[in-house]
């Protein structure tokens, strides 16, 4: 019997995903407000404008999910509740990690970038990269399209900078008093991580191809591909398979005929 492709399959596969993970009740209502937006604007959505819709419901997850943020962080709750975060520019150990992002929001950053003033200046040095950490984007202390950065890293949150030089770049920093934390990562993580998946399945129920891939590698092998999100609406493949993750999607049931009809 096929398993049904449901909102509530896809966040127990969430959290089922990952070791240690925990309900949480801001990543579920982010989940559910991008996963609804977006599902609304794809239907309907067909021909070569499908590609056009598929792209700007990124813009529409990334705003949703700014609002929630802006929305969390404004409750007395997390402002009493809550140490300032350590982030700042000049920071940036976050950025050593390889960054996860469903394909369709690589699409979108691609589409962006290109029509960017600084366009060349950044493609360049894309092409430049070979592999390796940190980021390519990384420079000066800052992240050079901060604004364009993926749901991923916009929902990166600490307090206390040695977790993530310990976490992200694998230096051992030595530790005075209490051992540093990873416990305020997670307001804005949740709800990032939910607008991700929130994100994600509607075009995995509508039956495009829509898994996490490698930020960098991902954004390097379409950079160049101005039909990219056209092709991939198509059913092409236009990802090379090693920037696939297969561990960091989690695996979802297949949506039955009479699932994906009532979506
Ligand atoms: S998440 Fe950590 S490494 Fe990144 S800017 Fe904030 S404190 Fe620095
Ligand atoms: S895209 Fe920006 S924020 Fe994200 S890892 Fe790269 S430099 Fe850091």
């Amino acid at each position: 019997m096929t398993a049904e492709f449901t909102a509530a399959a896809a966040l127990k596969a969430i959290t089922a995903s990952r070791p240690g993970e925990r309900p949480s009740p801001i990543r579920d209502a982010a989940f559910d407000a991008v996963r609804t937006a977006v599902a609304e604007s794809l239907r309907g959505a067909t021909g070569l404008g499908g590609a056009e819709t598929a792209v700007a419901a990124v813009a529409q997850a990334v705003a949703i999910a700014e609002k929630m943020w802006a929305e969390v962080r404004a409750t007395p709750a997390f402002a009493l509740g809550t140490r300032p975060a350590a982030c700042r520019k000049g920071c940036g150990w976050c950025c050593h990690q390889r960054v996860g992002s469903p394909a369709v929001e690589v699409l979108y950053i691609a589409e962006r970038l290109r029509q960017r003033p600084d366009a060349s200046t950044l493609i360049a040095r894309l092409e430049a990269w070979s592999g390796g950490r940190p980021c390519v984007f990384l420079a000066d202390g800052g992240c050079s399209i901060y604004e364009l950065r993926p749901l991923k890293c916009r929902g990166l949150y600490q307090v206390d900078a040695r977790w993530c030089m310990s976490t992200y770049a694998k230096i051992d920093a030595p530790v005075f008093g209490p051992p540093p934390s990873h416990e305020y990562q997670m307001p804005p993580k949740d709800v990032f991580d939910g607008a991700v998946f929130g994100l994600a399945l509607p075009f995995h129920s509508a039956g495009h191809d829509c898994p996490g891939v490698d930020f960098v590698p991902a954004l390097k092998a379409i950079i160049h591909r101005p039909d990219a999100a056209q092709a991939w609406w198509r059913g092409a493949t236009i990802f090379p398979a090693e920037v696939r993750l297969h561990d960091w999607f989690p695996p979802l049931p297949k949506a039955s005929k009479a699932a994906k009809k009532r979506r």
